[in-house]
């Protein structure tokens, strides 16, 4: 892990990743909807096809080029879900929460390396700049790339342990519990695995 040779290198690695995962998300899901906007049609709706009375999500009710159908029990609230969330408009909205939270990340970056700069200082510095991950962003930038642990959902614990058990309060204490098997605690699919520098493209 250490590198000698390269001390700003190795203390900036684990949050200069956190805020390029952020910003890969972020390009992915703008590019897509762009990519699903046609004729300017940002706001998808519920509608129904000419001619059928069988409730559907369009982005444009006369010559919709996008029809989304349901066949779900409850699909008047699976096509309501639809149109609240999947439109082009929602998504360039996340886009731009991501890169406000990318801004603070590297802000704090910018901080944490002005007040502790050496190499020596690595370990505080990370331990500060870790508790200012926004863990609600990395979960939705790990979605969108299909890299979040499915096995603990991103949460980073064993879904199978507890946590444990607190004599004062009754109840297990989440906080304790193991790391996750399959990421090791990670939050993040092991594959592709971009830590180390070298990307593994797909
Ligand atoms: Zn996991």
């Amino acid at each position: 892990m250490t590198r000698q040779n390269h001390p700003a290198d190795e203390t900036t690695r684990a949050t200069v990743d956190i805020a390029s995962e952020l910003q890969e998300a972020a390009d992915k899901l703008r590019a897509l909807a762009i990519a699903a906007t046609h004729e300017g049609r940002v706001l998808w709706e519920v509608g129904h096809t000419i001619g059928s009375k069988t409730q559907v999500v369009v982005d444009n009710h006369e010559r919709p080029t996008v029809l989304l159908e349901a066949w779900a029990k409850d699909r008047e609230q699976v096509n309501e879900y639809l149109a609240a969330f999947a439109s082009p408009a929602v998504a360039l909205a996340v886009v731009g929460w991501l890169e406000a939270v990318i801004k603070s990340q590297r802000a704090a970056e910018t901080a944490a390396s002005e007040v502790w700069p050496g190499p020596a200082d690595a370990a505080d510095r990370n331990a500060w700049l870790s508790e200012r991950v926004d863990q609600d962003a990395l979960t939705v930038a790990r979605n969108i790339l299909g890299t979040l642990c499915t096995h603990c959902n991103g949460e980073g614990g064993d879904p199978d342990d507890p946590g444990d058990w607190d004599p004062d309060v009754y109840m297990h204490n989440p906080n304790t519990r193991a790391a996750c098997s399959k990421c090791k605690g990670t939050g993040k699919q092991s594959a592709p695995d971009r830590t180390q520098g070298g990307r593994t493209d797909a």
